[in-house]
C-alpha cells in the first residue's frame, strides 16, 4: 500500500487497552486509569510533527447504564491530561444492540474524527488493540495498526493489516520512520 508510506493526515488512538490499561471499571472510576507505558511519548511524537491526534472509543458502559456520560467525560479528561492533549475525542455511547453507525467495527467514530479534523479519512491511521479497531479503520478507508495486548486474540493478530509490538513502534510505522 503506497498510502501507508505518506504522512498521515491524523492519527487516532483507541482508548481502552491502547492508551490506558483495559480495566472493566475504568469507564466510571478515575482511580482505575493507568496509562500504558510510552503512551504520552507516542502521542507527543505524532503531535510534534504537526499531525493531529484523536481518540476513538466505544463506551457501551454508558448505554448499559453502568457509567454516566459525565463519568466517562471525567475519565476522558484525565486521559487527555495524562497522555494528550488530543485534538478530538469521539465516543460511542451505544451498546451492540443499538446497532448504531459509530460503534467500532463500524466506521462512524473514525469518519467523524476525520470530519472534525478536516482530513480525508483515507489519510488517517487508527491504532488499536483489537480487530474491531482495524475493521473500523478499514470501513472508513483508513489504515489500521494493531498493538496487541495479552488479551488480543491470536487470530486477530494474524488477520491484522499491520502489527506493532508497542505504541512507540506503531507510531514509527504510522509516521513512516521505520
Ligand atoms: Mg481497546
Ligand atoms: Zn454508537
Amino acid at each position: 500500500m503506497q498510502a501507508s508510506r505518506s504522512r498521515p493526515g491524523a492519527v487516532l488512538f483507541d482508548r481502552d487497552g491502547t492508551l490506558i490499561h483495559d480495566d472493566p471499571g475504568c469507564s466510571a472510576d478515575l482511580s482505575l486509569v493507568r496509562p500504558v507505558d510510552g503512551a504520552a511519548a507516542a502521542v507527543r511524537a505524532v503531535a510534534e510533527r504537526g499531525i493531529p491526534v484523536g481518540v476513538v472509543t466505544n463506551q457501551a458502559a454508558i448505554g448499559r447504564g453502568s457509567a454516566t456520560n459525565t463519568q466517562v467525560e471525567s475519565v476522558n479528561a484525565l486521559v487527555d491530561h495524562l497522555v494528550g492533549p488530543f485534538h478530538t475525542w469521539q465516543v460511542c455511547p451505544h451498546t451492540p444492540e443499538d446497532a448504531c453507525g459509530c460503534r467500532k467495527p463500524q466506521p462512524g467514530l473514525v469518519t467523524r474524527a476525520a470530519g472534525v479534523l478536516d482530513v480525508d479519512p483515507t489519510t488517517v491511521v487508527v491504532i488499536g488493540d483489537i480487530e474491531s479497531d482495524m475493521l473500523a479503520a478499514r470501513a472508513a478507508g483508513a489504515r489500521g495498526i494493531l498493538v496487541p495486548t495479552d488479551r488480543t486474540l491470536a487470530d486477530e493478530v494474524r488477520r491484522a493489516p499491520e502489527v506493532a509490538p508497542d505504541l512507540a513502534a506503531a507510531v514509527a510505522l504510522a509516521l513512516g520512520d521505520t
